[in-house]
C-alpha cells in the first residue's frame, strides 16, 4: 500500500478537489492507497472537510494540530502514522502534478527507496520571494555540499527510511534536505510546478 501525506494549512476549499484528483489517479493506475491530511492548525473548515469525507471515503483519515506548527511537524505527523509500505508527501495545492505519483511508484516496484521530486520551474511568485528562496538555498546548498535549489518537498520514500526518519529525535527538521542526507538507493522525477489551485501561499 502507498500512503499520501497531504499537509493542509487553511486549505478548506481544496480538500475535496485534491482528495478526489489524487484518488482518481491512483485507482486508474490500480495502486493500493490510504491519503492522510494533517490540519496545520487552521482556523477555516478544512478540519471539517476531512472529517466529513473520512465518512465517505475509506482510503481517507486525517488529524489536526492543536495549533498551526508548520508543515515541517505536519510531514512529521504524517510519516509517524503512515501504514504503507512507501508513502509520498505532496501539497494539498495540487502543484505538485498528482500523476507523477504513479511515475515515482513505478520507479520505487523497481527498488528505488527514495524518489525525490525535482522542480523543473519555481512556478510564478514575487521578485522579492524569489531572490529570498534563491539566497536561502545558495547558503543551504554551499552548507549541506549538495545543490539544492530544485529541491522540494514531494518525494516518495521507502518503509525503511520512513523509519528511519521516524527515529531522528530532531524537533525542527527540514524534510527537503534530510532525505538527501540520509542515504539509500535514490533517483528523481522531474515536475513542472503548477500553479496554485485555489487560495494564496500560507508562506509568510
Ligand atoms: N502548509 C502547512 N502548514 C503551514 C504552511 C503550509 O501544512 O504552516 C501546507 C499547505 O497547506 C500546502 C503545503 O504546506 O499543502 C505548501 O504550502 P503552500 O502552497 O502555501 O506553499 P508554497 O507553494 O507557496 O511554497
Ligand atoms: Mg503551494
Amino acid at each position: 500500500m502507498l500512503s499520501v501525506i497531504i499537509p493542509a494549512f487553511n486549505e478548506g476549499e481544496l480538500i475535496e478537489k485534491a482528495y478526489y484528483t489524487i484518488s482518481e489517479v491512483l485507482k486508474n493506475a490500480d495502486i493500493d492507497n490510504e491519503i492522510i491530511f494533517i490540519d496545520d492548525g487552521s482556523s477555516d473548515e478544512t478540519y471539517a472537510k476531512i472529517t466529513y469525507l473520512s465518512n465517505k471515503e475509506k482510503n481517507l483519515r486525517g488529524m489536526r494540530f492543536s495549533r498551526n506548527f508548520g508543515k515541517e511537524a505536519a510531514i512529521s505527523a504524517g510519516l509517524a502514522s503512515a501504514e504503507g509500505s512507501c508513502a509520498v508527501v505532496i501539497d494539498c495545492d495540487l502543484q505538485h502534478p498528482p500523476e507523477k505519483i504513479v511515475e515515482m511508484y513505478r520507479l520505487w516496484q523497481q527498488g528505488y527507496e527514495i524518489v525525490e521530486g525535482i522542480k523543473k520551474n519555481r512556478g510564478e511568485e514575487s521578485k522579492i520571494h524569489s531572490f529570498a528562496a534563491k539566497s536561502f538555498y545558495a547558503v543551504l546548498s554551499r552548507v549541506a555540499g549538495f545543490d539544492m535549489s530544485h529541491a522540494s518537498d514531494f518525494k516518495l520514500l521507502d518503509r525503511k527510511v520512513i523509519d528511519i526518519l521516524n527515529k531522528i529525535p530532531e524537533r525542527k527538521g527540514f524534510f527537503r534536505a534530510i532525505s538527501y542526507w540520509v542515504g539509500f538507493n535514490k533517483t528523481e522525477v522531474v515536475f513542472d510546478l503548477n500553479k496554485r489551485a485555489e487560495g494564496d501561499s500560507k508562506w509568510s
